[in-house]
């Protein structure tokens, strides 16, 4: 079999600090993996500007001109990682044989692409890039994190544990994937519903080398929450389940009442009737707020709005 020809799709938001360093790092590896024979030379990095509001377009444009093994697609605005990832993805489906999904703060180990390409030549279509240890992180960071997988998995989203978007997908793969129409994307929970041969890469998770992550607390919980609802109806279920339970216990109370108030037991109640209405009135928000979260998505869904715009391109 000859060597495949890859495609590196970085996308990249806000990252001027990061790029000019990070690019190198990308550029000499896949000098290397030319060289070695792994990848073809016609296999390129592909930089997807997530609609940067510093430079990096125009450090994009430079790199591409600099050396042509960098390209780039420039989306008409901020879409998000995951709307950037799927837009570098499907635009080089049909350019190369495989791609690899990474960050483009030099946070995922570079290296490992070897790795994943060899998983890839044994016959594997998905080869996950999975993070050994997490001692680069904060504490904060680590454990927030490992409660999302855990949290995911828990409701029903089945996610490979401690794997980001740091992954080979073959053309085969993408070309699948392609079908999956959803607007709502939950990228690493998508990948395994398509199926194929999948191997695992582990590989340890640096500092980011510039600039500042994108992903504080609260986008880490929406993101969390987002992949719960994209692709698990188990929130509703347990939502169901809670209050029919629920029920059992109101339906205990009200005969409770009502022999009470029988045998002339009934007293001036006033604080435990409102402990039991606030926390009923606190319950039905919530789980009506779960329900409007489907029902928002499903309102997202039927629009079938294009999931990225590509305004520009450097080929
Ligand atoms: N990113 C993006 N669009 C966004 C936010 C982030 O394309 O709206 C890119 C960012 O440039 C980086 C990757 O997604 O390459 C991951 O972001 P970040 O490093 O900030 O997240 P963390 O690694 O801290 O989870
Ligand atoms: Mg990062």
């Amino acid at each position: 079999m000859s060597a495949p020809v890859l495609y590196i799709v970085i996308p990249c938001y806000n990252e001027e600090k990061v790029l000019p360093i990070t690019s190198k790092l990308f550029l000499d590896e896949l000098h290397t993996l030319i060289h070695k024979d792994k990848v073809d030379d016609s296999s390129k990095i592909l930089f997807v500007n997530d609609g940067s509001k510093d430079n990096t377009w125009n450090i994009i444009k430079e790199l591409s001109k600099i050396d042509n093994h960098f390209s780039g697609i420039c989306l008409s605005r901020n879409r998000g990682h995951q709307n950037a990832v799927l837009a570098g993805l499907l635009d080089s489906k049909d350019r190369c044989d495989i791609t690899i999904s990474i960050d483009c703060d030099g946070q995922d180990d570079i290296s490992a692409m070897e790795n994943m390409i060899d998983q890839y030549m044994s016959g594997n279509e998905v080869v996950y890039g999975v993070r050994s240890k997490r001692d680069t992180d904060t504490f904060f960071k680590r454990f927030t994190a490992e409660s999302f997988y855990k949290l995911l998995n828990a409701m029903g989203a089945e996610v490979v544990y401690n794997h980001a978007d740091y992954r080979l997908m073959s053309s085969r793969v993408l070309n699948e994937f392609a079908k999956f129409g959803e607007v709502n994307l939950f990228l690493r929970g998508m990948v395994p519903l398509v199926g194929f041969k999948s191997a695992t890469v582990y590989y340890e998770r640096h500092e980011r080398i510039a600039g500042e992550s994108h992903y504080p607390l609260s986008k880490m919980l929406a993101l969390a929450f987002d992949g719960i609802t994209s692709l698990s109806v188990k929130p509703l279920s347990l939502i169901t389940g809670f209050g029919f339970l629920v029920s059992c216990l109101s339906f205990i109370g009200v005969i409770y009442a009502i022999v009470s108030y029988i045998i002339g037991d009934a007293v001036s109640g006033w604080a435990s009737m409102t402990c039991i209405v606030c926390m009923l009135g606190g319950i039905q928000l919530v789980c009506l707020g779960v329900i409007g979260q489907y029902i928002g998505k499903i309102y997202m869904e039927v629009k079938r709005r294009p999931r990225y715009i590509i305004s520009e391109r450097t080929f």
